[in-house]
């Protein structure tokens, strides 16, 4: 069993806390929090054990009348590997409590991947990770662009990758992001940080990336334009797609229009907190114009990262290879619409 521990339970932290205690191969050590607020609730409503991340504030849960299993260094201590997920620079400030008990670390997207041995995407370079003692899992949409391009770079060729990122603005409970009523180009310098993020998991890869952001909360949606260096038909290429096991192929016949409905689909579905943790392309949006592809997809923000987190236990404890670790985390996830 690998013992996980939880630093930062918020959007990211509290989903891969759910994942990890649904894995055969994994056991939860607990997870960490700063306040007892209503994640520390619902933590406590889950069975987790709670740690407190900063000490100097354990009377506060005390008061909330919160029972604490300790401190986050004891935290990290029985841990073999702690995700850290914590808001951006938080994590940076972190690593020094991790070397100190020589567990390894995961981190987000937020974080510089110059703070890292590796920057990881399963469906990328999951054996890059083996053995490393700071690894960052990319961001949502770094996630969403890496298995997309995967199998297109190992099928085809890519000569030249061109996204537009339609960013939504907040997560439903980021209540102080925006924008609430305009379209940003954001940054309005080329190219978006993201194009640079894709090339930390495929170095070679030509990449532009441009961003926007509007005033949504419900997922983003990527504009992608790839440029083959074959020319199959958008057949094969939808054909190719489907064999991905974390590409959603939306069909043409359930009407989804959009982000709403998407999510509507994950309710009724069943999914907890309506998450997707597949990119969702629509499968009539895949064209071929001479050797370019064009295609939108969708990525939940919030979740699409989970199951790579796990993949990434698994490769930095090198318990199992990429195919088993992929395999085994999608089957306790239920990943597959
Ligand atoms: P969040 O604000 O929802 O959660 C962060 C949690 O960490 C909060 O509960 C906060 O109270 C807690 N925290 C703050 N300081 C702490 C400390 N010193 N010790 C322990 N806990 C502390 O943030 P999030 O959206 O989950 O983002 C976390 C990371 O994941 C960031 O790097 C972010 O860029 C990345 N990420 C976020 C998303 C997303 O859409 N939300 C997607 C992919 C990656």
């Amino acid at each position: 069993m690998i013992t996980v521990g939880i630093n930062g339970y918020g959007t990211i932290g509290k989903r891969v806390a759910d994942a990890v205690a649904q894995q055969p191969d994994m056991e939860l050590a607990g997870v960490a929090k700063t306040r007892p607020n209503f994640e520390a609730e619902a933590a406590v409503r889950n069975g987790y054990p709670l740690f407190a991340a900063i000490e100097d504030r354990m009377p506060l849960f005390e008061e909330a009348g919160i029972d604490l299993a300790g401190s986050v260094t004891e935290l990290v201590e029985k841990s073999d590997v702690v995700v850290d997920a914590c808001p951006s620079g938080v994590a940076a400030q972190n690593k020094s409590m991790y070397e100190e008990y020589d567990t390894p670390a995961l981190y987000q997207g937020g974080e510089d991947a110059d703070l890292v041995d590796v920057s990881f995407n399963a469906r990328g370079n999951y054996s890059a990770a083996a053995g490393a003692s700071h690894v960052r899992v990319v961001s949502c949409n770094t996630t969403g662009l890496s298995r997309l391009l995967a199998p297109l770079q190992e099928q085809y060729g890519v000569e030249k990758a061109r996204i537009t990122l339609v960013r939504r603005g907040g997560d439903p409970g980021q209540t102080s992001r925006g924008p609430i009523n305009d379209i940003l180009p954001n940054p309005v310098t080329l190219p978006s940080h993201h194009g640079p993020d894709v090339n930390t998991i495929f170095p070679d890869l030509a990449i532009d990336t441009l961003g926007m952001k509007v005033p949504a909360t419900l997922m983003h949606t990527h504009s992608v334009n790839v440029t083959l260096e074959s020319t199959p038909t958008a057949e094969e290429v939808r054909d190719r797609f489907a064999e991905e096991s974390r590409l959603f192929l939306i069909p043409e016949r359930l009407a989804i229009d959009g982000a709403g409905k998407l999510k509507e689909f994950a309710h009724d579905a069943g999914r907890p907190r309506g998450d997707i943790w597949e990119n969702c392309l629509w499968e009539e949006s895949i064209s071929m114009e001479g050797n370019d592809l064009y295609l939108f997809q969708a990525i939940h923000q919030e979740s699409d990262v989970v199951p790579e987190n796990i993949d990434a236990i698994r490769a930095v404890t090198e318990q199992a290879d990429a195919r088993e670790s992929i395999s085994t985390t999608n089957e306790s996830l239920g990943i597959g619409l």
